[in-house]
């Protein structure tokens, strides 16, 4: 049974006058006992279609009325052009069949008033409604846009000749500490749910050299805000002969990249969204300028902030510092003790590692985090020794440096972050289907 014609391309003027069959669901219906209006919709649109009791005969005719909201057909008929119409256009009925029935005992429960309060009242029922919610304007719009996202990932790295590689889901250490660890059961020992891909990318980054992937990282966030999940998906990418300004570079480009992009596949959606284009073209257009880490406490500091050196930065102060950026800006060079051993001490001032975090403007802070990686046996071991890390887990990190160690580095992007703030979404769980949080596995 396939389906050959979408309403938006109705819409868009190719079928004027012509006997078409179109597929899809009851967005909305009304009427008297002689004529009847269905607004049908498909992943592409929606269009009204008319149905004439004298036409169309009385089965079809009273299947048509008895079609509840959500309810599946399929229908034929002549296609009119209709300014008063949304999209401009209307389906004059001559046949149509019911699919699949919704039962009148229970309707489709996402209403209108519902949906007006997603992000109110009304949170946790449209949760718990998951399935059914993604089938609103709202969501929809949301998928396309993050498929665009996902897209323009996969341009950016395979224009420029990076291989596409993916790691083990199931690990024996952390990549970003302790406290965000899944444990899983392991057949009498203890595994983990991978934080990041980068140790086994640095594990091939002498095989490909260039690598990339988009895959789900996992992370124990207890607390509950707009911009954590605790299955999040992950852009990262690794590369050798690199240090912190080329990986920044990568990072610019390729966020600067996938707002092109969505300025070119999602006008459309943006808009219907709300979302000032203006804006995201400025994100396209501008270079992301470049801070320090030692810069940006001074400006917190200035700012009446109580903030000291050698903290890593949290969202309450991000917020702060972003509030007049224009675009995203990168923070540099930390102090070693805010960060993981895989950071490379900077040789000029070993307090300070080679690293980078980008920070999105209009309040929805770091998208990206990433630098250059420690990539000699000697400096690497001193580092895990340091922090009292096991070295037994890195046992095959360590390898990497122990024969034909190269300077290297890479970052990883928080894509559901980025869909996020490129969106203008109020909260991290609107663009992804079904969201996971510390209280919520189902549906
Ligand atoms: P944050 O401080 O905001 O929790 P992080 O410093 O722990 O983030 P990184 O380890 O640097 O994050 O991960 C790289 C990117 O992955 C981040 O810049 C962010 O965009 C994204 N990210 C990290 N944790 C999450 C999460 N729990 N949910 C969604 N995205 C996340
Ligand atoms: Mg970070």
């Amino acid at each position: 049974m396939q389906k050959d014609i979408f309403i938006g391309e109705v819409q868009s003027g190719h079928y004027d006058g012509q006997k078409i069959e179109l597929k899809g669901w009851v967005n909305r219906s009304r009427g008297s006992k002689k004529i009847w209006f269905i607004v049908l919709r498909d992943s592409t649109g929606r269009i009204q279609c008319v149905a004439k009791k004298d036409t169309v005969g009385e089965d079809i005719f009273d299947a048509l009325r008895g079609a509840l909201i959500e309810s599946s057909l399929i229908i034929r008929g002549i296609v009119n052009v209709d300014e008063r119409s949304e999209g401009g256009h209307e389906l004059v009925i001559e046949s149509a069949e019911v699919v699949g029935p919704v039962n009148p005992e229970s309707p489709f429960p996402i209403t209108e008033s519902a949906m007006e309060n997603a992000d109110g009242g009304e949170t946790e029922f449209l949760l718990d409604n998951r399935h059914l919610y993604l089938r609103t304007g709202r969501m929809t719009q949301m998928l396309k846009i993050r498929s665009s996202v996902f897209g323009a990932i996969h341009s950016y790295f395979r224009d420029r000749d990076f291989t596409e590689y993916q790691a083990p889901c199931f690990v024996a250490g952390a990549v970003e500490g302790g406290s965000t660890l899944f444990e899983v059961p392991y057949f009498g020992r203890k595994a983990y749910l991978t934080q990041s891909w980068q140790l086994y990318a640095e594990a091939a980054m002498p095989a490909l050299e260039r690598l990339y992937t988009i895959a789900p990282s996992f992370r124990a966030e207890k607390s509950r805000t707009r911009r954590h999940l605790t299955e999040f998906w992950h852009a990262e990418m690794e590369i050798a002969w690199g240090g912190n300004s080329e990986v920044m570079q990568h990072g610019e480009n390729l966020v600067r990249h996938i707002s092109r992009t969505l300025i070119d596949e999602r006008e459309s959606e943006l808009s219907n969204l709300g979302r000032d284009l203006d804006l995201i073209a400025r994100y396209a257009d501008n270079p992301y300028p470049r801070m320090r880490y030692d810069e940006a406490i001074e400006t917190l500091q200035g700012m009446g902030v109580a903030v000291e050196w050698g903290q890593d930065l949290d969202y309450s102060k991000e917020k702060v510092l972003t509030q007049d950026f224009e675009v995203p800006h990168f923070l540099t060079h930390y102090p070693k003790i805010a960060k993981p051993f895989y950071h490379r001490p900077d040789p000029d001032d070993p307090k300070y590692v080679l690293c980078h975090d980008l920070l999105a403007p209009e309040g929805y802070g770091e998208i990206i985090g990433g630098g250059e990686r420690t990539w000699s046996e000697k400096e690497i071991l001193e580092r895990i020794d340091e922090e009292n890390t096991p070295r037994e887990p890195y046992e095959f990190y360590i390898d990497v440096r122990r024969y034909g160690g190269v300077p290297h580095g890479g970052f990883g992007l928080g894509v559901d972050r980025v869909c996020s703030w490129l969106s203008g979404a109020d909260h991290i769980r609107e663009v992804i289907p079904f969201p996971r949080d510390s209280r919520r596995v189902t549906p």
